[in-house]
């Protein structure tokens, strides 16, 4: 051969070596990008073929319910404007100010507002009732004298016998304040905090009242929370006493503005807050998150992860961004005193806020408008934000309650059984298993596993994932999902109340 030939081999022989290469790097690329948290254990395998019929699957997007998105459709922005004008029309709905004149004053806003919650009543087949529920305040740090507070509360009453007692609430404030939160007289025209809470409320009350749904809705509209969330504390407190089964809360407080005071503009995303620990927590059941974790999984952040996943499905424009906090950062909402009693809670939030718009008097200063004023709200964002809550409550009250007593029944074991209650709803299809990688922040897979009480993932220690149930009816509407508690093991002579090591 000659030299030239010898070079021309070697460079072949180099191209195909570096072909091979880049084939092997594909290769390894392509099989690293598999989910890190599918089981590769073939016992797994075998198990989650039984049981879906296709093997580990992410969560499929279930089929949309068509009542739904009727709802969501029928929401409307120019309702929303309208009632967040007429609110600002009153002068100011500061909880210290005038109840008994019918134009300016917190009592006129009341008034108006029964009104129009009864209108939407009308629609409902008698289902909807509205009542004003009246309280006197004691003095307090925001509230000089005793005063009269009234929460107007709407009522859909579930169609479902074995429904109609679990109740979701969705809730705005319709009190405001200026610069001083004790000032009854000055303008206080709230037109994001919180007309326009109060004014998706309304809306959905009157879109709803039309459908039947198995389970409750309460719509309610609470003065106080500006004086130190009175009304809501009150509705709560009641509840409570009344063993009232409230199995999610909603506050829509500031969801008006799409524009932020750092100047972005974001009509697409509604922040939603959700606490990880429990407000209520006893010391004995921090003792037991310590020990098997949990930080994350408590009823208000399943409740969080049930509006992302129905909220985006059926308002595909929206985003809701899940924030891992009772609210914004040492502030605090309507949805607190739920939560203090052991109710599922969130907040919805607009995604940038504006503070010379809240809680400030009216003008302008160093050229700069001052004031919370209907023209820096945005009404087809408050319809949007408003959708996604009506979706969320549609399906939540649609479907069946979600699983209850649910434990893991055994200690050590690489299997994993999960055990819970049989639910009662006549129309009760089966129950699905979800889990995650303990990393992941939302249900990343489901397997359907019929109307039992008890099933076993093999091959998965719950040490390593994350596990839940969700009740699942004929239709297919899907509950929350619950997260089991641990359950309670007989006491060791040795070592009593001790993780093992
Ligand atoms: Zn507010």
């Amino acid at each position: 051969m000659r030299p030239t030939q010898v070079a021309r081999i070697r460079r072949l022989a180099s191209y195909v070596l570096s072909a091979f290469l880049l084939c092997e790097l594909l290769i390894v690329t392509v099989v690293s990008a598999q989910p890190k948290f599918a089981p590769k254990n073939s016992a797994v395998m075998a198990q989650q073929k039984r049981g879906t019929g296709r093997g580990p699957s992410r969560s499929a997007t279930p089929a949309r319910n068509p009542q739904i998105s009727k709802i969501v459709t029928e929401i409307d922005p120019r309702n929303i404007e309208r009632t967040i004008r007429k609110l600002v029309s009153f002068g100011t709905r500061n909880t210290l100010s005038d109840q008994n004149d019918p134009n300016r004053g917190i009592g006129a806003a009341r008034d108006w507002l029964y009104s129009e919650f009864q209108q939407a009543a009308a629609q409902s087949g008698g289902r909807m009732t509205v009542e004003k529920q009246a309280f006197e305040q004691p003095k307090a740090a925001r509230v000089p004298q005793p005063t009269m507070l009234t929460n107007v509360v709407a009522t859909l009453k579930g169609t479902q016998p074995e429904s109609t007692n679990r109740v979701y609430v969705v809730s705005g404030h319709y009190d405001s304040m200026c610069s001083n939160p004790s000032d009854a007289k000055c303008d206080a025209p709230g037109a994001n905090d919180d007309a326009s809470g109060t004014a998706a409320v309304l809306e959905m009350a009157r879109v709803m009242a039309k459908y039947q749904f198995d389970a409750t809705i309460v719509f309610m509209t609470v003065p106080g929370e500006e004086q130190g969330l009175m009304g809501a504390t009150h509705f709560a407190e009641e509840a409570k006493k009344s063993n009232t089964d409230i199995e999610a809360m909603f506050t829509n407080d500031i969801i008006g503005s799409s524009l932020g005071a750092n100047g972005l503009h974001d009509p697409h995303t509604v922040r939603v807050f959700s606490e990880g620990v429990p407000s209520n927590e006893t010391p004995q059941e921090a003792m037991t998150r310590r020990s098997v974790g949990g930080e994350n999984d408590s009823t208000s952040r399943q409740l969080a992860r049930f509006i992302k996943e129905v909220g985006e499905q059926y308002v595909t424009s929206m985003k809701v961004w899940m924030i891992y906090r009772r609210d914004r950062y040492g502030r605090g909402g309507d949805h607190q005193p739920f939560l203090e009693r052991g109710y599922a809670a969130v907040r919805f939030t607009e995604p940038n806020e504006n503070y010379q718009h809240q809680h400030q008097n009216v003008r302008v200063q160093d050229g700069i408008q001052y004031g919370d004023l209907p023209q820096f709200d945005d009404f087809n964002y408050i319809a949007d934000v408003a959708r996604v809550n009506a979706a969320a409550l549609a399906a939540l009250a649609s479907a069946p309650a979600r699983p209850k007593n649910v434990t893991f029944p055994s200690g050590l074991a690489n299997d994993t059984p999960i055990k819970w209650d049989a639910n009662k709803e006549p129309d009760l299809a089966g129950y699905e298993i979800v889990w995650r990688d303990t990393t992941e922040a939302t249900w990343t897979h489901s397997q359907s596993v019929g109307n039992v009480q008890i099933f076993t993932m093999k091959g998965m220690s719950k040490d390593n994932f994350f596990f839940g149930v969700r009740a699942v009816d004929k239709e297919g509407n899907r509950s929350p999902v619950t997260y089991p508690r641990q359950a309670p093991r007989a006491p060791r002579t040795d070592q009593p109340a001790q993780p093992s090591p």
